[in-house]
């Protein structure tokens, strides 16, 4: 890899700053940025993400009421979003302000982009939007990350306090086993149920979960450990940036 390849893949440039990003630092030690395990070809893997892109841009839209138009092959899914936000409807300011908010810390020196701002039942905090088949436990340092993040940079951050997982997803269920047959890696992947039956596939179904996450501050201090573990790892590239601000920091402190 190039260190361009790695700036451009690890991190975001904001005001002159190359940053890494927080999903960049949590992918390190999860299952997908393990390496995983031989389902997770390059193709799987893009088809996976495009899903996860046109579901996060559909999704943006019905919460701040704009017309869109969705692709086929979510629709399922989108359709019970929108089913569960009728009956669990969420304040956000405006799509420009509210939706793929760009945070920074400029105190422990990463980026990312918020999802959602919102207001839930009068407490405002920031959404996450996933697509995979379960919450995951790294979810819950990315949005403390970002969190913190809005929290130190924003006007009015300090009154955001909560985080939330907005999981939304779709899969076809075996009648005689239970199994979950999804489609989204643009090829299916089975899981659960028996490995012996002869599958007979539902109709597929969506679902959403919505699910807020506590102990922000364990959270954080979770990401900030995992923080130092990724530029341990990734020193040789990151001590070849100029603009990343720990290198400055040293330039400064010895001339
Ligand atoms: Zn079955």
């Amino acid at each position: 890899m190039t260190i361009e390849q790695f700036k451009e893949r690890n991190g975001y440039e904001i005001e002159g700053m190359w940053l890494p990003r927080v999903t960049a630092i949590v992918a390190m030690g999860s299952f997908v940025g393990a390496g995983g395990n031989s389902f997770w070809s390059r193709t799987a893997f893009r088809n996976a993400a495009e899903w996860g892109t046109i579901t996060h841009e559909a999704v943006g839209q019905i919460v701040c009421g704009r017309a869109c138009k969705i692709a086929a092959h979510i629709a399922i899914s989108i359709h019970a979003f929108r089913q569960w936000y009728k009956a669990n409807p969420f304040g956000v300011e405006s799509y420009e302000t509210a939706v793929e908010r760009r945070v920074f810390d400029p105190k422990n020196l990463y980026a990312g982009t918020i999802d959602m701002l919102a207001n839930v039942a009068g407490e405002y905090g920031v959404i996450d939007v996933k697509t995979s088949t379960a919450i995951r436990k790294e979810h819950a340092l990315q949005t403390a990350a970002y969190l913190n993040a809005y929290q130190q940079t924003a006007q009015g951050g300090a009154q955001y306090t909560k985080r939330w997982i907005l999981r939304i997803d779709q899969y076809q269920e075996c009648r005689g086993c239970f199994a979950k047959r999804r489609e989204k890696y643009g090829r299916a992947m089975t899981s659960g149920g028996k490995q012996i039956c002869n599958h007979q596939w539902s109709q597929a179904r969506g679902e959403v979960e919505f699910k807020e996450q506590e102990n922000f501050e364990g959270d954080l201090e979770k990401f900030l450990d995992q923080k130092e573990r990724w530029e341990q790892k990734n020193g040789a590239f990151l001590s070849r940036i100029s603009n990343y601000p720990k290198n400055i920091k040293q330039v400064s402190l010895f001339s």
